[in-house]
């Protein structure tokens, strides 16, 4: 995926495919296929796979673009296959979250909105089980109260070749003794931000995610999002110079 590219709006079919994904996601736990898409929108093929390019542009999907049924691989905060973490509503498992990050901004979603959104997950240095749990964008109660969201993927690296790594690299430590122990195991130095920190880092898109049918595409230009990180008060100097 480009970095830095020049800001462009979305078509009407994206905001449209946009909104139904969120939608199908929300009330389903997993994605619409082809099929799906197509019987909510009309959208043949061919125009649900440019939609999706353009959606990918502006970083709300992640598909397989190799694929010929187009498979859904992330909508955002969603993820098809089992992540890091798991969120559960109404004391039932609902979806696999993309990642510990945005995984705090889920509960800001309108379906969701007054629900109490348990995040089970793990440190990913001892897979010590490890849970959050968020109602309408705040931290109610995390069973380890230093937790730690740790990042070991520098921005200057996101979006290669597309999100997923970036995902990949978001994880709950228990505390930031257990960060140290993971970068000890992995050799993975990461910026490590507390659920404050990640709460203010997601907020942009928490606000806007299904509140603003016109919410504009979002950018990868590593250079803000590294000032941005660093104004949040997250120590960046593992992400290098
Ligand atoms: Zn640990």
């Amino acid at each position: 995926m480009p970095q830095n590219l020049p800001s462009f709006e979305f078509s009407d079919r994206a905001k449209q495919v946009r909104s139904f994904l969120y939608d199908h996601w929300c009330e389903h736990g997993h994605g619409p296929n082809l099929r799906a898409v197509h019987e909510a929108t009309g959208l043949d093929r061919r125009r649900i796979v440019e939609t999706y390019k353009e959606l990918e542009r502006g970083l709300i999907v992640v598909f397989d673009d190799t694929s010929a049924n187009a498979n859904l691989l992330k909508v955002q905060p969603f993820s098809s296959y089992p992540s890091q973490v798991e969120v559960h509503v109404d004391d039932r498992f609902h979806s696999f979250a993309g990642c510990a990050m945005e995984a705090t901004a889920i509960s800001r979603m309108p379906p969701f909105e007054g629900k109490e959104l348990r995040l089970e997950s793990y440190c990913a240095c001892c897979l010590e089980p490890l849970t959050v749990v968020m109602t309408n964008g705040d931290l109610v109660t995390s069973s380890a109260p230093n937790v730690r969201i740790h990042v070991d993927l520098s921005p200057w690296n996101w979006g290669n070749p597309n999100i997923e790594p970036m995902c990949d690299s978001m994880n709950y430590m228990i505390d930031a003794d257990h960060g140290a122990a993971y970068e000890g195991r992995t050799g993975r130095l990461g910026a490590r931000c507390t659920i404050d920190q990640a709460r203010a880092f997601v907020a942009g898109t928490a606000d806007n995610r299904m509140w603003d049918h016109d919410w504009a595409p979002g950018q990868m230009n590593p250079r803000m999002i590294v000032r941005f990180v660093a104004s949040l008060g997250v120590d960046v100097t593992p992400w290098g110079s």
